[in-house]
């Protein structure tokens, strides 16, 4: 075991302080990588907070998680010391069921180990990214190709596999026409990364202080939906629209945009239900609508390497690890462009 730093809730309505945690050795399989960056999801919040009702303390949130190899088990190939490394929302499944297999690892039968607060069907607590360092099994640890910025690539291991799986799921590209519903953490991603694909994409907000942001990020056209007139000048008219808000809100103001048989995918997770969509809308069209979560291992390889390619990071704003409580209250304000990220390096300011 080593000793580490950590930033950790101890209870639901406590703020996160520093808490001195254990990594487990270097088994034969591991990658242990000292943290230099850990982005800020909206999920780290909820957990922190009890929001979920399933955490467990002492809680280190933290999954979008970029450093520096500093040590591999003698079973590690693909991975040396020095390298740069990145570990996102998984650190394990089960190995032997079929999305395990078919290597979509979040679907996991079993319940697959969420790198904070895992795993899901009961055993020891997982402590995530808001630490000096991290001990990974190989299989969940992502090579870093981007030459710079590390500290921008962060939420890519979060933020940007839940925007990149979903179109390429539904196999967005050059021709279709696609729409991105909120410009938060997710949605700034989506907007890059599908415009990068090749699509005309086209963001809806509903602050119209927006637009020009999404223009600079990569959407053709921004559409205000409180507008009903905006909104009914696109109907019928979509190939694929991913609905990053997770406010309940009306679906069907955005399933009335799509083309017959054409999909709106939800990402984002509600604190209570959307309204009920209307069924004529998707049977007159045989419209669907659709979930996802995150993306597999081998997914997120390939989305990190067409983000280094089309030099894709996230916009971020980057705090020090004392700041996380202050962070979270903004976040709550939707007072950030468009993540936040810890430098990790301020964490030994705390000991
Ligand atoms: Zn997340
Ligand atoms: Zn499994």
């Amino acid at each position: 075991m080593s000793k580490t730093l950590a930033y950790a809730a101890q209870s639901p309505d406590t703020p996160l302080a520093l808490l001195e945690i254990q990594r487990r050795e270097v088994g034969p399989d591991d990658v242990a990588i000292d943290i230099l960056y850990c982005g800020v999801c909206h999920s780290d919040l909820h957990t922190a907070r009890n929001e979920w009702k399933n955490t467990l303390y002492p809680s280190v949130p933290g999954h979008e998680i970029v450093g520096t190899v500093t040590a591999i088990g003698r079973n590690v190939k693909h991975f040396k010391v020095g390298d740069i490394a990145g570990v996102g929302c998984m650190v394990d499944s089960c190995q032997h069921c079929s999305p395990c297999a078919e290597g979509i690892e979040q679907y996991c039968e079993n319940g697959f180990t969420g790198t904070y607060n895992g795993p899901v069907f009961g055993g020891e607590n997982t402590l995530g990214g808001y630490s000096s360092s991290i001990v990974v099994n190989q299989k969940f640890v992502l090579h870093i190709r981007h030459k710079d910025n590390l500290a921008a690539v962060a939420p890519l291991l979060c933020a940007g596999i839940t925007t990149y799986s979903p179109l390429r799921q539904w196999k967005v590209g050059p021709g279709q026409k696609v729409g991105i519903v909120g410009l938060g953490g997710l949605g700034h991603m989506g907007v890059k990364i599908a415009a990068a694909m090749g699509a005309y994409v086209v963001l809806f907000t509903t602050s119209p202080n927006k637009r020009e942001d999404a223009l600079r990020l990569g959407a053709a056209e921004v559409v205000v939906s409180k507008n009903p007139q905006e909104m009914a000048a696109h109907a019928n008219s979509f190939d694929f629209i991913l609905n990053t808000v997770a406010a309940p809100h009306d679906l069907n103001q955005f399933l009335n945009l799509l083309k017959l048989d054409a999909t709106m995918t939800l990402v984002g997770a509600p604190d209570s239900p959307h309204p009920s969509p209307n069924v004529f809308g998707l049977i007159f069209k045989r419209r669907r609508i659709a979930g996802s979560l995150i993306g597999g291992i081998a997914e997120t390889q390939e989305m990190l390497d067409f983000c280094a390619e089309h030099n894709i990071v996230s916009d971020i704003e980057m705090i020090p690890m004392q700041s996380i409580n202050q962070a979270y209250e903004r976040m709550l304000k939707s007072d950030v462009k468009y993540r936040f990220v810890i430098d990790m390096a301020t964490l030994k300011q705390s000991a």
